[in-house]
């Protein structure tokens, strides 16, 4: 069993302002060249961001992509550091990221979710930061793995660093949806329960995958209680080198943030029976998101029965999963009817969709 962390709480880390509610980190996906650095951070000041990300090394899908200018962007962060009096964050992946960005003088560090994925690498981080005290924040591994998230944070909080955050930026989806990332926002309120002082940020750009749907995700955050924040921001998105389809320009993110309804803490019974709804209200979306994927199976199921001449109902197909669904229901104490009237209702209307198909034309 793990070892219960020791966090410490933003409000003590002598970091983000105290009054600032939702904290934002804001800035490119890349760094690209020092003049869309510095103009995309001179304007997120402007419009009152203090605290600045932009990836100097930039963990791509695939080979022969834009990764990163390197070492050379760090005299760039340090430069909106002395001359706009913001803080400055950048990913890092290993040792040596590590050596070059602290010289540097960069004040946050985050993992991405490629890394936080790979124990051997958070190992090699942690070993690298043992004995430093800066922030470091962890983005959710690639897989709804939480454990694996955890055991992330646990090796750098075993090095010594104690002002710690995690950050929610979506899993890879099973299928295509809606969404570049699901959310899975389950995963957050577990992590949340479990440990009330770490810092949680959202990350809705890479969630989104698109801008349009950046200002819906960040509402759902902010009322999910996350403290603030994590968005992609470039002076000029249509020409970026990464991600250009959910980066916002600094003006049209505030504009998002000005139209976000931050939610006041109420009563301490309020607020927990707020948090279960919210729970319930995230458990209901996955339980769609599930019905949703196995319509889509059930439907593809359907079209090949059609194609080879195969009748919609298998009997003894149908029997073998009603038992062992109802044994599995058992197991997890769950009332055997209920879920016999879930399934049945399932069933039913997977059959009806397939019949359909067999109808058509
Ligand atoms: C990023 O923040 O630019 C990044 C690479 O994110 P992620 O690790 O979430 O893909
Ligand atoms: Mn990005």
């Amino acid at each position: 069993m793990a070892k219960q962390m020791n966090i410490v709480n933003a409000h003590d880390w002598d970091f983000f302002n105290q009054e600032e509610r939702p904290i934002i980190i804001g800035g490119p996906c890349s760094a690209e060249s020092e003049e869309q650095v510095f103009a995309t951070a001179k304007q997120l000041k402007e419009n009152g961001v203090n605290v600045f990300r932009a990836g100097i090394w930039k963990p791509r899908t695939h080979p022969n992509t834009f990764e990163g200018v390197g070492s050379e962007g760090l005299p760039w962060l340090q430069r909106i550091q002395k001359e706009l009096g913001m803080k400055v964050s950048t990913e890092v992946a290993g040792a040596r990221h590590i050596e070059e960005a602290l010289k540097a003088g960069v004040d946050l560090f985050w993992v991405g979710a490629r890394t936080s994925a790979n124990p051997f690498l958070m190992q090699e981080i942690a070993d690298a930061l043992k004995g430093v005290d800066i922030p470091v924040l962890v983005k959710n591994p690639v897989n709804p793995d939480i454990e694996l998230w955890l055991g992330a944070l646990e090796r750098l909080n075993q090095a010594g660093l104690t002002r710690l955050g995690i950050i929610l930026r979506g899993f890879t989806p099973f299928e295509k949806m809606r969404y570049r990332n699901n959310p899975q926002w389950q995963l957050f309120i577990d992590i949340r329960q479990r440990y009330p002082d770490m810092l949680a940020i959202c990350d809705p750009s890479h969630m989104a995958g698109k801008r349009e749907y950046i200002a819906e995700i960040s509402q759902k955050a902010l009322d999910l209680g996350f403290d603030g924040l994590m968005i992609e921001s470039h002076i000029c998105p249509e020409v970026a080198f990464s991600d250009k389809e959910q980066q916002l320009t600094p003006v049209d993110m505030r504009a998002m943030l000005d139209s976000m309804v931050v939610r006041h803490s109420g009563t301490s019974e309020d607020e927990s029976l707020n948090d279960m709804r919210m729970l319930i209200d995230v458990l209901d979306d996955s339980l769609l998101d599930i019905l949703r994927q196995r319509m889509v199976v059930a439907r593809k199921i359907g079209e090949y029965k059609k194609s080879h001449n195969i009748a919609v109902l298998q009997q003894g197909r149908w029997d073998k999963i009603l038992e062992k669904v109802v044994r599995k229901a058992d197991d997890a104490g769950l009332d055997r009817h209920f879920i016999e009237e879930v399934f049945k209702a399932i069933h039913q209307t997977s059959i009806d969709c397939q019949t359909e198909i067999m109808l058509r034309e």
